[in-house]
């Protein structure tokens, strides 16, 4: 299957990674959209939200919490976006499920997020 974040995912393709476990990965976007802009990544290949099933209850929370985790260790804790891009039809361009973790802004006023709501 020709999926970047699974290349990422099996370390034939670079990236800067940010964390680590057995279900989950969390990378530096090559293309940031904020000072902090790190994607949180399930190592299970799923294309998008669309297929999420029961089965993926515990792998939906620990996104979540990998996410919560991360903006901590960033210094960012109170102040960051998640976001999920689903379906061409919602921006989504890599078809293998990915939280977007925004942050870093001095103030209110610097968020600008081309693309991103
Ligand atoms: P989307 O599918 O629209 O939710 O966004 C996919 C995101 O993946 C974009 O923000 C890209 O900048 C990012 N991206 C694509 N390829 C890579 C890569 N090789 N390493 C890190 N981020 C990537
Ligand atoms: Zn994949």
């Amino acid at each position: 299957m020709d999926c970047i974040f699974c290349k990422i995912i099996k370390k034939e393709s670079p990236s800067m990674i940010i964390y680590e476990d057995k279900d989950i990965i969390a990378f530096q976007n090559i293309r940031p959209l904020a000072p902090v802009h790190i994607l949180v990544v399930p190592k299970e290949h799923i294309p998008s939200v669309d297929q999420l099933e029961e089965k993926h209850k515990d792998l939906v929370g620990k996104i979540f919490l990998t996410a919560k985790k991360v903006a901590a260790d960033q210094g960012i804790a109170g102040a960051y976006k998640i976001v999920f891009n689903v379906g061409e039809g919602g921006g989504q361009i890599v078809f293998h499920l990915h939280l977007h973790l925004l942050g870093g802004w001095k103030s209110k006023e610097d968020i600008d997020m081309p693309g991103m709501p």
